[in-house]
């Protein structure tokens, strides 16, 4: 057989294999709840995937078992409801199935005249209408908060220095700075550098009690700056940090940056979605007054990775930072090439992938209500698993619980590093998948309830796990 495309030979059979995949997804995700977490990725399965590059064709049903044997039991394991490891959304079977349509038609989201730029556009619509922008804005769908908030700096470069930033670049520019809390995620710091500001200019301001930014420390920043002859340009505030579900004074942050002429961006990478909730969204006042907004579609939006959104106030402006011509790209009043602008003038990104339809998909198949009850859901069982931690002894709060992450250890010598290995333990266990991150210095163990799946057993099993293994550990002789 040599044929030189590479459709199958036999339709049939491929259509047999393709529909045994699709129930055994469906089986997996329904399945979630059953079996380990996560398990070891054993160095015999790392070893099988090391071969030269083939040649020779295989055949797909052979390739496939190869992905149930070597990938599937060994997957991060955020679709099971006991994951709560980092800020992990847990997917749905409506955005896997848009993934293999979206496959299908393999768009190019790009540009040109096509209905799928319609669904990118109206989910822009829809995220004007939640975060209440005026009729001026804009936005594109990304990969994630990171690229949004490297979108946000560069935007607020542009309009900071001009439009001469993107042809002579920084040289003879005045030294721009932008202002975070030190519990900003940690993408910022990287947008600073990749804009060419350097990490250097990001002053990491203070946190009050509640981890949210300290407004009067901001304010002392800036003018010291200022009189220092840099040029204070941006301000980001956290709706939802990555840490402790801190949401910063977004109202404080609109006057202050209103006043001062800055540019005011809310990473509200997790959060931000939480204006689907009536119970969260009083809590996220101000962040209708932000110039731009980043925020995930894959977290509690429940969309499979990866998508986020990157919207901003002034569409001219987010324009006027991207949009290039290119003789290549040159835009028609009709035929294909018609429809400026294009989602490619608005990013870095020319060939997109069609993340609109799993977003379109699960807007409309869930609707806003029904998400924004499984986003308030995950808060409530952050108070559930507050109140179980304070019942334990053996166990101790590290943080307010805002939202659905709570950050807590267990008590013991050297807690530190107690608590990382009793994480790493009920990894290995399989019980349960929390992280860890550092509270005022301290290692806490995380638990982020992101996963519209887990529900009360799935934290009581990780507290009777970490107490378990707190006990083998804390029991067993120095070594
Ligand atoms: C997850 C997260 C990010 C990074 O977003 P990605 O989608 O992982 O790129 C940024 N900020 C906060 C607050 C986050 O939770």
């Amino acid at each position: 057989m040599s044929r030189d495309d590479l459709d199958p030979d036999d339709w049939g059979e491929v259509r047999r294999l393709g529909h045994a995949m699709l129930d055994e997804m469906f089986d997996y995700v329904e399945g979630a709840h059953e079996g380990p977490v996560w398990r070891p990725v054993p160095q015999s399965v790392r070893d099988a995937f090391r071969a030269g590059l083939p040649q020779e064709p295989s055949g797909l049903a052979e390739v496939h078992e190869d992905f149930r044997r070597l990938v599937v039991p060994y997957a991060t394991g955020n679709v099971h409801p006991g994951f709560m490891g980092w800020v992990h959304g847990g997917g749905t079977v409506v955005g896997m199935l848009a993934e293999m349509l979206a496959g299908g038609l393999n768009c190019n989201l790009g540009g040109r005249d096509q209905a799928g730029l319609e669904l990118e556009r109206q989910i822009v619509l829809w995220a004007r209408e939640l975060f209440r922008f005026p009729e001026s804005a804009s936005g594109v769908l990304v990969t994630g908060s990171s690229a949004a908030n490297l979108y946000a700096v560069l935007v607020a470069r542009r309009r900071a220095l001009g439009e001469s930033v993107r042809e002579a670049g920084l040289s003879g520019a005045p030294r721009l700075v932008a202002y975070s809390s030190a519990g900003a995620h940690g993408c910022i710091p990287q947008a600073m550098d990749a804009a060419g500001l350097g990490r250097a200019n990001l002053r990491l301001v203070g946190t009050d009690a509640r981890h949210r930014i300290e407004i009067a420390q901001l304010k002392t920043a800036i003018a010291a700056d200022r009189a220092a002859g840099a040029q204070p340009f941006l301000v980001i505030g956290t709706a939802g940090t990555v840490d402790t579900g801190a949401i910063d004074d977004l109202v404080a942050l609109a006057d202050l940056c209103r006043e001062d002429g800055l540019w005011f961006h809310v990473d509200g990478a997790f959060g931000a979605l939480g204006m689907l909730a009536p119970e969260i969204a009083p809590r996220l006042e101000g962040l209708e007054r932000a110039d731009s907004i980043a925020v995930d579609f894959h977290k509690w939006g429940q969309v499979p990775y990866d998508a986020a959104l990157f919207l901003a106030r002034d569409g001219a402006l987010h324009l006027a930072t991207f949009a290039a011509p290119n003789a290549y790209l040159r835009r028609e009043p009709r035929g294909l090439a018609a429809g400026s602008p294009w989602p490619c003038d608005y990013g870095l990104e020319l060939s997109r992938g069609f993340r609109a339809l799993k977003v379109w998909m699960t807007l409309r198949v869930y609707g806003g209500r029904r998400l924004g009850r499984s986003i308030a859901r995950t808060c409530a069982l952050g108070q559930y698993l507050r109140e179980r931690i304070s019942r334990e002894p053996a166990l101790e709060l590290m943080a307010p619980v805002e939202l659905n992450i709570v950050c807590f250890r267990h008590r013991g010598a050297d807690p530190d590093r107690l608590n990382a290995e009793i994480v790493a333990d009920l990894h290995e266990s399989g019980i349960a998948v929390p992280s860890t991150t550092l509270i005022g210095g301290a290692l806490a163990i995380r638990a982020a309830i992101v996963n519209h799946r887990t529900a009360e057993p799935d934290l009581d099993r990780m507290v009777d796990g970490i107490l378990a293994r707190g006990r083998a550990r804390l029991g067993a002789p120095a070594a």
